[in-house]
């Protein structure tokens, strides 16, 4: 249930009802409204009642992920991006840090293109065992250092638990991956930081299972999401990679106040087809995209078919930029 109540003594009423269920119940406020989960609107005190404009009792379980309790979009600001609502964010980097000097180079590039944010996997989820796992620590310190040689933010990815903390030295964003969209205790560590998450969605996991994972995070006490919407497989990729869900731009952004981000470059598989998709994204209304990018795909330790090279990232990042003015303009 959530209680929407007038501003006036909405503070006064929160803190009665804290006070009253606080320790039976689960209870969550945002400005002048109150989740509280298991309870009756026939079990509000009178004057709670009195005190309240509407009583919504149909609430989703991630209930602080939902627009019903938090109606405004969430603003991410990092050191050098805002990310939500009208603000386009590009983020952009090569799959994998591959060294120190490969990941600056792709870090310029990145910025020409009106990139905040540099990506770069240094713990890297691959299918096969055999296949390169990523640099570790050292991969951070590259991608660290590339990011502000040219005043860019960084992301990567976490995988374990236990290298939050280390992860956290380094990043300003955590990118949880799609394979790991669902590791509750991850969640629940990233959660317990204030460092802004990035999660993407699970390669089978539906619209709900998004949001939920989102709460885990939120839960711990960090409300710094975005949704990462990256393909999701369907009975058919012997075209593309994924599936890329464009319509699941519109419902997160119906149901939840988080940003969300696409990433074309994960759902196509192929670079020939990362254009016209990101094009779709921003389209579709996204806060925002992570592209791959490489100068040399055809030596890349990971995701080499899919990476942009600098000339057809630049072009299609100021594409992206020139129609995410246009859509606001419609707005
Ligand atoms: C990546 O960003 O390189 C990655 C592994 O993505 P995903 O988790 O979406 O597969
Ligand atoms: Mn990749």
């Amino acid at each position: 249930m959530i209680i929407i109540l007038k501003p006036a003594t909405a503070a006064a009423m929160q803190a009665k009802l804290i006070a009253e269920f606080g320790t039976s119940h689960e209870i969550f406020t945002h400005a002048n409204r109150i989740a509280i989960q298991g309870l009756t609107p026939a079990q509000l005190p009178t004057d709670v009642r009195a005190a309240s404009t509407d009583v919504l009792t149909d609430v989703p379980a991630a209930v602080q992920s939902s627009r019903l309790f938090h109606p405004e979009d969430t603003i991410i600001r990092t050191p050098h991006s805002v990310i939500g609502g009208n603000h386009f964010v590009m983020m952009a980097g090569p799959c994998s840090v591959e060294s120190a000097g490969h990941v600056e180079r792709m870090a310029e590039v990145a910025k020409q293109g009106g990139a905040t944010v540099v990506r770069g996997g240094a713990f890297k989820p691959r299918t096969s065992p055999y296949s390169f796992q990523g640099l570790g620590e050292e991969g951070l310190r590259d991608l660290r250092a590339a990011a502000d040689q040219n005043d860019l933010d960084m992301i990567t990815e976490v995988m374990d638990d236990e290298h939050v903390a280390m992860v956290a030295q380094y990043t300003d964003i955590f990118q949880i991956g799609a394979r790991n969209m669902q590791n509750f205790s991850l969640l629940k560590a990233v959660g317990r930081t204030q460092i802004p998450v990035a999660l993407k969605r699970g390669m089978s996991a539906t619209i709900d299972d998004v949001l939920n994972a989102a709460e885990y995070i939120a839960a711990g006490g960090n409300h710094q999401i975005m949704l990462l919407e990256r393909g999701i497989r369907t009975f058919d990729n012997k075209y593309t990679r994924n599936t890329f869900d464009l319509g699941a731009v519109p419902v997160l952004q119906e149901l939840t106040h988080y940003p969300v981000i696409v990433d074309p470059s994960h759902a196509v598989g192929t670079w020939e087809l990362v254009t016209p998709m990101a094009m779709a994204g921003v389209a579709a209304g996204a806060s925002g995209m992570i592209v791959e990018i490489h100068d040399d795909p055809t030596h890349a330790l990971s995701d080499g078919p899919q990476a942009l090279k600098p000339k057809t990232y630049l072009k299609m990042a100021k594409q992206a930029f020139q129609l995410h003015d246009l859509v606001q303009s419609w707005a």
